[in-house]
């Protein structure tokens, strides 16, 4: 099945990590212009697991040119041709999942359990989804033959890095694009097997590059005058950088940025149930998520047993070694986040609310942060207005549907939103108030590649995934 993915790795000795690895560009891996190299480590243990080159400026240039050659052929080529490579682009993924799989754990710091059965199943059905449509495009409802726009820039975060990959390349590719990616400076490393998955797959030279560097190659790929669409996934302020970078250019932009989800609790939510939604909601990937359900709003008739049964349900989570796969909570990607998160949760302590966390012992090396709760909190409280981007939950309350639709929308981002409850038609009133591109009823954090994905607000624009996803690589 597309959905298949491999049994639980043993250890880190399925994957083969090289010293070095270089830039990819025109199908090669090459060394950077100016000779740069940074290191990657591993965020549960601070061991280093590479040297990769860091593309310049004239590396921007080489890959951009490769692109733009590549992109002749590649857009000429029949859709259905063009599905050839991405189906086995999909199969090559499946069949290295579990390789991939540890990789992605080792370079980010994310629980096994989660790149084996969310990260990797989700990055093939992308790259299966979109092979799907290669061939239809006339069919999309955007009229007939759609042209491709040409060479995609394309800059992706740390917290989902094989994942972004595929929300943008496979849609690039489909439509008749070619693309020069920059992966985030902390995990190169996917990215890179990534390349060699494109050779792999016979994938003609320069359709696909790579180029692993700092938020100046970013910057520097982001401008360059060849590049004729710009996706970025990152911060709000980064994003409005690119924004203006890009503003008058003519180059298409898409933007998904930071958020602040809600989740919303009524009194007549399943508890048991809510209690899982609100783990899943936050503590996924260690709350690095930017649609995390980072605020809980609780009907105040409920705070108390909701309460006491998420303490209770805390207590059981295992924070530890990201490659067992009996652990729920890994390390913090990097010391730079670790310590953003931890001045966010002092100020919030400092702001009068109470913090609570479970018992639970945190490794002697690496970045980790324990699972945090915090009641007390007013929507004037740092800690409810910024994205944390950590295991941090805020915990407000309310007493109507109004007043939860209020607090709820009252943030300057609008990315996701929860309820929980068991009324179908307070589902639909309440989910048609938010500001927020996905809005989760009884579950959360629940993704497919078939659904569109994106912010209102200061969390961006455009769409990635589904029908939509196409039209940000499409002339139409
Ligand atoms: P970031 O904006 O610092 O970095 C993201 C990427 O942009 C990295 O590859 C980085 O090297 C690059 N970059 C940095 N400065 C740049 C510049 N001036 N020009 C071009 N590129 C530049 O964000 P981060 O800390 O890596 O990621 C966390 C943020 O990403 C959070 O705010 C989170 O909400 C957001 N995010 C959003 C989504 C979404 O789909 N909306 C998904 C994941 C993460």
């Amino acid at each position: 099945s597309v959905f298949e993915y491999a049994p639980a790795p043993e250890s880190r000795a399925v994957v083969d990590i090289a010293p070095s690895y270089g830039l990819f560009i025109d199908g090669e891996f090459v060394e950077a212009a100016e000779g740069r190299v940074f290191k990657t480590v591993s965020p549960s243990t601070e061991e280093v697991l590479s040297e990769v080159a860091q593309a310049g400026e004239a590396d921007v240039e080489r890959a951009v040119k490769a692109a733009r050659k590549a992109f002749e052929k590649w857009s000429a080529l029949p859709g259905a041709e063009r599905a050839k490579y991405l189906f086995r682009i999909a199969r090559i993924i499946q069949e290295r999942s579990r390789e991939l799989a540890v990789l992605e754990t080792l370079d980010n710091g994310k629980p096994i359990k989660e790149t084996r059965d969310a990260d990797l199943p989700l990055v093939a059905a992308h790259f299966f989804y979109y092979a799907g449509w290669a061939d239809k495009l006339d069919h999309a409802g955007y009229g007939t033959n759609p042209r491709p726009l040409g060479v995609a820039g394309q800059v992706i975060p740390w917290n989902f890095p094989l994942l972004m990959l595929a929300w943008k390349i496979a849609p690039a590719l489909a439509t008749g694009n070619t693309v020069v990616l920059k992966p985030a400076e902390t995990t190169p490393l996917s990215a890179l097997f990534f390349a060699d998955i494109c050779r792999q797959a016979g994938l003609p030279k320069g359709v696909v590059n790579i180029l692993p560097g700092y938020g100046d190659t970013g910057a520097a790929l982001v401008a360059h005058p060849d590049v004729n669409k710009v996706a970025f996934t990152g911060s709000t302020a980064v994003g409005k950088e690119i924004a203006r970078t890009v503003a008058g250019t003519r180059k298409k932009l898409t933007l998904e940025l930071g958020g602040k989800g809600a989740n919303i609790v009524f009194d007549d939510a399943p508890i048991d149930q809510a209690v899982e939604g609100i783990v899943t909601g936050i503590f996924f990937n260690q709350g690095q998520v930017c649609c995390a359900g980072s605020r809980l709003l609780v009907q105040e008739s409920v705070q108390d047993e909701l309460l006491d049964s998420l303490k209770r349900r805390l207590s059981t989570l295992r924070l530890g070694d990201p490659l067992d796969k009996n652990t729920d909570i890994g390390a913090i990607n990097s010391a730079e986040q670790l310590a953003r998160i931890t001045s966010l949760v002092e100020a919030g302590e400092a702001e009068g609310a109470e913090r609570w966390s479970p018992a639970c012992e945190l490794p002697s090396s690496g970045y980790w942060f324990a699972p945090t709760l915090f009641t007390n909190v007013t929507q004037a409280h740092t800690i409810a207005r910024d994205e944390i981007f950590g295991p941090v939950l805020s915990v407000l309350t309310f007493r109507t549907p109004d007043e939860a639709v209020a607090k709820a929308n009252n943030t300057q981002y609008g990315l996701s939103a929860g309820i929980w409850t068991e009324k179908g038609s307070r589902i639909l009133a309440v989910a048609n108030k938010l500001r927020a591109g996905v809005v989760w009823s009884n579950t959360f954090n629940k993704f497919d590649p078939t659904s569109p994905f994106g912010g209102y607000k200061e969390s961006g624009f455009g769409r990635e995934g589904g029908r939509h996803g196409l039209e940000a690589y499409l002339d139409v």
